[in-house]
This record gives structure tokens, sequence and C-alpha cells, in this order.
């Protein structure tokens, strides 16, 4: 009897048929004896995470495999970074990412990134608590340069253009409405008012009078993109009955799981580089094992690795990825599910919309000939071509747990 699921989704693992790896992809020429055993155990096939064809973006894809349909709940990262930074976000709240900039007294934009500030913290703690006609700001600092702004307050929409016109030497957009609705008028209006209101109080701040003296550019200006309202997420125990923990290092993720109510257990030496401790994430989710139904264990580096073109790094990481997998071996209990978000494609260095395999080991599983974890071996297995959605239904079907339709 299974008791409960991990599901591993490994960035942009997969990948297309390289010529400088005779035809093959990343995966096919890696060395995995353990995802390969795991394969020959399980039913296996492939994902077209949002559809066929769609180039799927990291966010709406997890949001797929995790049950929810993008259509309906995806407005924007915004929300999810403003999560993953520990703000507790509202329903009808209007969260943006950031970034701490430099413009001079012409308000002509400098530096994008204040010359890579080390906290973002000790510059807009004095912006948080604002409050401009009506609407409640609070500002979160991330890493480095990065900062996240959430907006409360009545009748907020988050059809709003940039600020950031993404060059230098010109000055920062003014926030637009990008509809003709009152709701969009008047978040643009207020954003605006708080970003000149936020220029005043940093020109003021004694670090940045700091920085100017020593001929460093002043962190002043905040940039803003990828508003996002948060709509409201079904709580992932309500919709699937499933208790469910995160596995992440990576601030996207953790606020994805954050949003649907997963729980997060954090583990040190997990980096979301290539240098992060694969093996102490897979440890750590098979002890959250003991407390949770589902424990999702996002991995990241692949996507990375395939953006920059490194197909070589990608396919060691896979491997280094394949000596950890030895721990799922022997998960007697566990639905084991293994699969990726999207294809990263290392020579467009982008994602495409190719389909991902995925595979599902456990007791129960009908079994297929497939013996390889690969994107052509998977593409001849059991499960066929399926949907992102389609992997919640698959996983809840496999456990038992599917309700049944009609009587
Ligand atoms: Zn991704």
């Amino acid at each position: 009897m299974l008791k409960n699921a991990i599901l591993v989704i490994c960035d942009g693992l997969a990948d297309r048929p390289l010529r400088a790896l005779n035809g093959l992809t990343p995966l096919e020429s890696a060395r995995t004896p353990n995802l390969n055993r795991l394969a020959k155990r399980g039913i296996t096939g492939i994902v077209d995470t949002i559809g066929v064809g769609i180039r799927p973006g990291s966010d709406t894809s997890h949001l797929a495999l995790l049950g929810y349909d993008p259509e309906i709940y995806y407005t924007g990262r915004g929300v999810f970074e403003a999560a993953a930074l520990g703000m507790e976000l509202k329903r009808g709240d209007v969260a943006l990412r950031a970034n701490l900039a430099t413009v001079d007294e012409n308000m002509i934009i400098e530096d994008r990134r204040a010359g890579r500030i080390e906290s973002s913290e000790p510059f807009v703690r004095e912006l948080n608590g604002i409050t401009i006609d009506g609407v409640h700001f609070m500002v979160a600092s991330g890493l480095g340069h990065r900062a996240a702004i959430v907006m409360r307050g009545k009748g907020l929409s988050s059809n709003l253009s940039n600020n950031d016109p993404h060059i230098l030497g010109v000055r920062p957009h003014f926030v637009r409405a990008l509809d003709k609705s009152k709701e969009a008028e008047f978040t643009a209006g207020a954003l605006n008012k708080f970003l000149e209101r936020a220029h005043a109080a940093l020109s003021k701040n004694p670090l940045n009078k700091e920085r100017v003296k020593v001929g460093k550019p002043p962190a002043n200006y905040l940039l803003c993109r990828g508003a996002a309202i948060l709509k409201g997420f079904p709580d992932f125990e309500e919709m699937f009955g499933l208790k469910a923990a995160c596995v992440s290092a990576v601030g996207l993720y953790k606020g994805v799981a954050l949003a649907i109510g997963m729980d997060l257990v954090s583990v040190p030496g997990a980096t979301g580089r290539p240098d992060t401790d694969i093996e102490a994430k897979f440890r750590a989710a098979i002890e959250a094992l003991q407390e949770y139904d589902f424990v999702f264990v996002h991995i990241k580096a692949a996507d990375n690795l395939a953006e920059d073109g490194n197909f070589r790094e990608k396919r060691h990481f896979i491997e280094r990825i394949d000596r950890a997998a030895r721990m799922l071996l022997n998960l007697k209990e566990t639905l084991v599910v293994v699969t990726a978000d999207h294809t990263t494609c290392s020579e467009l260095k982008m994602h495409t919309g190719d389909p991902v395999p995925i595979m599902i080991v456990g007791e129960g599983v009908r079994a297929d000939k497939v013996k390889r974890f690969g994107e052509r071996a998977c593409a001849l297995g059991g499960i066929g071509r399926i949907k992102g959605l389609d992997v919640m239904k698959e996983i809840l079907n496999l456990m038992g747990r599917a309700e049944i339709y009609g009587a």
C-alpha cells in the first residue's frame, strides 16, 4: 500500500538532440544507472506541461504540474517572488518585483542595479508601511539589489505597465494602466506617488550619502515590473487531501509552494546552483515523508546550465542527480515521480515547447518496457503523452486517493 508520494521536478532537464553529443540530448548521453533502474520498474511517458508546442515559464509549468490550472490561477510572477521573501499576501494584494537602481539629479538612470549592492534591506526598510490614497505599501528585500513591493487596499488591479525601461541614459517610465478600468488607473496613480516618495526617502538615506562620498552609485530609485494580483489559491491539502511540503532553494518555487499552502523544508547546502547538495535535498525530502503525504522536490541547475549553452555541465549535473537518485530506489511505500517543468534547449539557450519525460514508480504501477529515463525512451512508455494538469490526477489515482466519477 502506498502511503505517500515524492515529486521530483528537475528544472529544464529535457533538451533537444545536440550534434556535439552525437545527436543525443544531455539526459540521453548522461550515465544514469539509477534513473534507468527507476524507469525500468515504473511507467513512463512524456508531458506537455502546459500544452502541445507551448513554451512554458517555470512558474506556470510548476502550477500545472502541481494541479493548478495556470489559465485560472496565474497572474504574474510577482506574487510568488513576494511570497518567497516571506511576505504574507492576502487575496486582492498586488505584488511587483523591484530593483534598487541609481538615477542622477535629472532622473536619468545610471545603473539599473545600483552598483549591485549587497543587500537592499537597509535601504528599503524605511519604505515599508507607507500609505498613499488608502493603499498600504509593504516592501521586502531580496538578494542583492532585489526587492518586492506589495500593495494592499480596496479595488486594486495588476494590469500595470513596468516603469523599468531596461536601458540606461533615460528616465524611468511612469507606471500606466494597461486597461481603461478605474481600478488600474487608481493603482497606477498610487504606485507612481509611492515611487516618487520612495525616491525622495532613498535620496536622503545616510547610507546613500556614504556611497556617494566614496564614489559608489546610490541606491535611490525603485524600478519595478511583473505586477500580479493574488487571486487566492485553494489549499493543496484541501484540493487533494494530501499534506504537502516543498524542498527548494529558489525563491520562485518556494513562493509557488507557499501560495498553495505547502510547508517549506529548508536544507543546508541547497543552493539552487550546480554546487547544490542534491543528496541533502533527497535526504530531507525522505525524512519529510514521515510527516507529509506529498513532498515536492525542486532541482534547479540543469535549466541555468542549458540557458548558458553549457550542455556538458548540464550532462554532468544530470549525472549528479542520478547519483543522488540512488536514495529513491528503496522507498517501498512511496510513489516516486520524476519529471521536468519544461525543455531548455542548450543550443537555443531558451525554454522550448517540446514535451518532457516523466516516470512514475511504485507498488501497483503497471510497469512498461522502457528501460531508460530519457526524452525519446519515455515517449514509448505506458503513460503516453499527457498534459501537466494530468500529472496530479495520475498521482492521486495511483495512490488510491482519486474520487470516483459516477456511482
Ligand atoms: Zn523551469
